[in-house]
């Protein structure tokens, strides 16, 4: 199936989404503390997408119940909001999306709660710099694969991490999850040439661990197999017509972090 091409007024609704995923994450990053229930995030969560006219594209996908995936520690991603305590220590990985006039935006952080341990901060910083590398390596003319070697190159260089190979970025538009598949791993030269109007998430998911995982009971719930702590970073980036990127879910449309890799972001959004 062909990659959805978006026109310019289609990436500034993009933006739009976009934006207000971005926002809904920073609040929650600022809301965030030891003693919360995870569904009092997604109570925060979902009042915000409200308030700024959106709609989630997470509650009720395929049964899901939340507007965010809330995953702790040695769960990574897809966990499902409800009552358990957010502690001190804790890594806690949010994923958030939203809808605008059928436009989707799809994000994620992962948030040490209060005295973190270096390991795990360094493991949550080399997944949030993969995910940018990627970004970096998805310029106009690129292959596909490029991304996911991006993201690979630089964990391997870190340190011994598991890159989920199970679960990936993809691309994002009409539909929160779209043509193509995104891998954080791979040789560079494969797949498809990235063109203008295109959109992907990026999304390494790694652990101090195994890259391997099940699901839990829940049948959402993505564990690694090790139970050591897993990271996730995401963001939705665009190919603008000027032919640079644009990271529609960052709040700065990710100019002072692409800034620092060489890569200058589009001026036809913002
Ligand atoms: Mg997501
Ligand atoms: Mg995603």
């Amino acid at each position: 199936m062909a990659i959805q091409i978006k026109t310019l007024d289609q990436l500034k609704l993009m933006r739009r989404a976009g934006l207000l995923v971005g926002q809904t994450l920073e609040l929650l990053r600022t809301s965030i503390k030891a003693g919360l229930r995870t569904d009092a995030l997604d109570l925060i969560a979902a009042s915000n997408i409200k308030r700024g006219g959106g709609t989630s594209n997470f509650d009720g996908y395929h049964g899901f119940k939340g507007t965010i995936c809330v995953s702790i520690n040695d769960e990574i991603v897809h966990g499902i909001p409800g009552d358990r305590i957010i502690e001190e220590g804790d890594i806690v990985s949010i994923d958030c999306g939203a809808i605008i006039e059928g436009w989707h935006g799809d994000a994620a952080i992962s948030v040490g709660i209060g005295k973190v341990n270096a390991a795990d901060q360094k493991l949550m910083d080399v997944c949030e710099e993969s995910m940018w590398r990627g970004i970096a390596a998805g310029g106009v003319g690129e292959n596909l694969s490029n991304i996911g070697h991006a993201v690979e190159d630089y964990v391997r260089s870190q340190g011994k991490y598991g890159i989920l190979q199970e679960y990936g970025g993809h691309g994002i538009g009409t539909e929160m999850h779209m043509e193509p598949h995104v891998l954080n791993f791979g040789k560079r030269g494969f797949g498809p040439k990235l063109e203008i109007g295109m959109a992907l998430a990026i999304e390494p998911m790694i652990t101090r661990g195994t890259h391997k995982t099940s699901i839990l009971e829940d049948e959402w719930t993505v564990v690694s197999n090790d139970k050591s702590r897993g990271a996730h970073f995401e963001h939705s980036y665009c190919i603008a017509p000027d032919g640079k990127p644009f990271v529609l879910t960052a709040l700065d449309g990710g100019r002072a972090k692409l800034a620092s890799l060489g890569v200058e972001v589009s001026g036809l959004l913002n």
